[in-house]
């Protein structure tokens, strides 16, 4: 895998490129336009996501003009998903991709490899931060390293530097700044249909502030603060409503704490009182059950929607995910 620090120089000469490159340079399997704006034939806008919320923005204001497919296959943990060759030529051929950096790293290095569509990095527009608990991959072996840390105290590490979150979907303002995002690119892609992107994001944006004041008072009056999730994909849900989030697993669903990381979110548990562990679909919840079974405490399920919800949709499942912190932290 490419090292952090050099997938972010080039994260940084694409975002530099892409706009540019739209007008200089045609790929092989696209068909060349004179300008950025949408196929003179009328079909619509053909969209790339990386994975579900990003596809649930895309599709909610492009609407019927716009044809988005998500890079990640449906139930399929998009962290470090790993794409195809097929996944990149199919890449070239869209019109449009939207993405954040830092999340798929075989995304960002395909993103340079294509010179088709338009390139919409989010990151600046939701404004990634560090969370604690968001971390490197260890590549280089260094876990022991680190033996005797939480993942609540890893940010501190002065070795480390501080990987951006990217979980800035659980924050419904932060999606309101990517739908905006979106609109945007799509408006500039297809003028045509202007108006209609800008109607369709008045009503996500609706929906958006919804769940942000539903969340808001839900969580105003609540017994407890700190909420224990498997992996840390809650950060920004938790500055956002003044909680807590204490997590199994840091930022990689994939990644095994070590006893003495396990042991520190134990302690945390039997500290505030936590009655609650949270789990998710697409991660193994045994070790969450076993840290349940020590403390006392139940599970239930909190969703990352990090993929498509079996039903309902983001704005379903965020409202499903405030019914089950509101019932973990006893909220009036
Ligand atoms: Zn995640």
């Amino acid at each position: 895998m490419v090292p952090m620090n050099v997938s972010r120089r080039s994260r940084r000469a694409l975002a530099v490129i892409s706009a540019a490159a739209l007008g200089l340079a045609c790929a092989p399997l696209t068909a060349c336009s004179t300008d950025s704006s949408r196929d003179a034939d009328g079909a619509p806008l053909s969209v790339a996501v990386s994975f579900y919320p990003i596809q649930y923005l895309a599709q909610a204001v492009g609407g019927e003009h716009v044809n988005v497919t998500s890079v990640t296959p449906t139930n399929v943990e998009p962290h470090d998903y790993e794409l195809a060759p097929k996944d990149v030529t199919a890449l070239s051929a869209t019109d449009l991709v939207a993405y954040v950096p830092g999340f798929q790293p075989s995304l960002d290095d395909a993103l340079t490899e294509v010179s088709g569509p338009t390139v919409l990095d989010l990151s600046a527009a939701v404004t990634l931060t560090h969370h604690d608990g968001v971390e490197h991959d260890h590549e280089d072996g260094d876990d022991d390293e680190h033996a005797d840390t939480t993942h609540a105290e890893h940010g501190e590490d002065a070795d480390e530097t501080e990987a951006a979150d990217p979980h800035f979907w659980l924050d419904p303002v932060r999606m309101r700044s990517a739908a905006q995002a979106i609109e945007t690119a799509l408006a500039q892609a297809d003028p045509d249909h202007a108006a209609d992107y800008e109607a369709n994001l008045a009503a996500l944006t609706e929906t958006l502030d919804g769940l942000d004041n539903d969340y808001s008072t839900g969580l105003a009056q609540c017994e407890r603060s700190t909420f224990v999730t498997s992996h840390a994909a809650f950060g920004y849900l938790a500055e956002r409503y003044g909680l807590t989030q204490a997590s199994i697993s840091g930022v990689d669903p994939e990644s095994e704490p070590s006893p003495a990381e396990l042991a520190a979110v134990k302690k945390i548990v039997q500290e505030t009182g936590t009655t609650t562990i949270f789990t998710e679909d697409l991660v193994s919840p045994k070790t969450a059950e076993a840290l349940a079974a020590e403390t006392g405490a139940t599970t239930a399920v909190l969703n990352p929607i990090e993929s498509a919800p079996e039903s309902g949709d983001y704005a379903a499942a965020m409202s499903t995910n405030l019914q089950e912190l509101r019932t973990a932290l006893s909220c009036k």
